[in-house]
């Protein structure tokens, strides 16, 4: 099965502090998580993530890191794909909420498909999927799905 997701974060260069994540699966099950234990102040300073990110989080319950890897490991069924938007980082904050590379749990895939190298291949500049609320995760991840299904359908070769 296909999942698409996104996450937020805050990055300087050297960390990749984790936000929230958000998850869609093919089959119409959600996860949507806010995630407990990131540097806020960090957050609300950074110019892009304080205004564009946080306030889709305000008031929004966070969830500790181990029950957050422990929900998603739940919902990632074996066989999974995972597809995100430009996703290097995302993999990355997805992966390290279990520590090092090698702690992955064998069914959750090494590496997340990304729909922008799909776009490419099939000589699509702009994939016309509006998003009425970019940045937030979980708009994001069912934003990358139907983007996916889009280019399914119109992505020529
Ligand atoms: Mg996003």
């Amino acid at each position: 099965m296909r999942y698409f997701y996104d996450t937020e974060f805050v990055e300087d260069g050297t960390t990749i502090d984790l936000i929230s994540i958000a998850f869609v699966a093919e089959d119409g099950r959600e996860l949507y998580l806010h995630v407990d234990g990131y540097d806020r102040d960090k957050a609300y300073r950074h110019e892009f993530v304080g205004q564009h990110v946080m306030p889709y989080l305000d008031g929004k319950p966070t969830t500790p890191r181990d029950e957050t890897a422990r929900q998603i490991a739940e919902f990632i069924q074996p066989g999974a794909d995972l597809w995100g938007y430009f996703p290097s980082y995302d993999h990355v904050a997805l992966a390290q909420l279990y520590g090092t590379m090698m702690d992955l749990p064998r069914h959750i895939p090494m590496r997340t498909n990304c729909i922008a190298q799909l776009a490419q291949m099939g000589r699509v500049g702009r994939i016309p999927v509006p998003n009425d609320a970019a940045h937030d995760a979980l708009a994001d991840a069912r934003w990358t799905r139907d983007a996916f299904h889009w280019l399914l359908q119109h992505g020529g070769r």
